[in-house]
């Protein structure tokens, strides 16, 4: 049985004292608690100290992630983080092949697949992203081409406890544009990364392998998704970034 995952993305917004805001803010809001839901925020970088210190004092009931990260224990890679670093924050997720990583900063699924095995051999979870843009999906191809992003990210990776692997589906012609996918337009394209999870990893493995949709889900939509077979939760961009509606989508995936 899959643990239900809400993860919120909160890209390049929040200064480090709003950040510990935001953090706090949600706190409170699901200081009830989660459920049997798994919630993660992923703030920049240089606030995840600040958010694992409100994790910790408010003994809040989510896990932190960090949005990026770099394949390398350590050296001469400028600007980079590596797992380790993650790791001595208190970072447990990072999502990784984020579709602005993919367009804005050149990365390849080459590239996701090492950063996969560098976060896994230090115990991170990777979040790792796929998605079609609107010109493959218009050219009717879409579903082929996550597919085929699926085997490159998940290359030689040894899963051996599947709720430690998650991959977040997010049409790039969905995210951030107020533009949804329908619930059925995400089962398709799940359901097919489920089968492709199947033959790569067996059975057992694909079964328990969360599959997130991801591409401006918000509080009035994200029930639907939820409905759908192979959809276990949510990548939130824009709607994690006020703490009573990321808290309303938490609250809709524990119904
Ligand atoms: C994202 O960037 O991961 C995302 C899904 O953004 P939004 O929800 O804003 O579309």
């Amino acid at each position: 049985m899959r643990k239900r995952m809400i993860a919120g993305n909160w890209k390049m917004n929040k200064t480090f004292s709003e950040a510990v805001v935001l953090a706090e803010g949600l706190a409170r809001e699901l200081e009830g608690g989660t459920g049997d839901v798994d919630v993660v925020v992923a703030p920049p970088t240089i606030n995840l100290k600040g958010v694992a210190e409100v994790i910790e004092k408010e003994e809040a009931p989510f896990a932190l992630s960090a949005q990026n990260a770099y394949w390398q224990e350590s050296g001469a890679y400028t600007g980079e983080t590596a797992p380790n670093m993650l790791e001595a924050v208190g970072a447990t997720h990072c999502i990784i092949g984020h579709s602005e990583r993919r367009d804005y900063f050149g990365e390849t699924d080459e590239d996701i697949n090492k950063k996969a095995k560098a976060l896994m051999a230090h115990g991170i979870v990777p979040i790792s992203c796929c998605g079609e843009s609107l010109d493959i999906r218009e050219a009717g191809t879409h579903v082929a081409f996550v597919v085929d992003q699926i085997k490159k990210d998940t290359a030689g990776l040894e899963i051996t406890d599947p709720s430690k692997y998650v991959i977040a589906y997010e049409p790039i012609w969905a995210i951030g544009t107020g533009k949804t996918a329908t619930a059925d337009d995400a089962q398709e394209v799940c359901g097919a990364i489920r089968a492709t999870l199947v033959e790569i990893f067996g059975d057992e493995t694909a079964a328990g392998i969360r599959i997130l949709y991801g591409g401006s889900a918000n509080p009035s939509n994200i029930a639907g998704f939820l409905e759908k077979e192979d959809v276990d939760g949510a990548l939130v961009g824009g709607a994690s970034l006020k703490a009573d509606g990321f808290a309303d989508m938490v609250r809709s995936a524990m119904a």
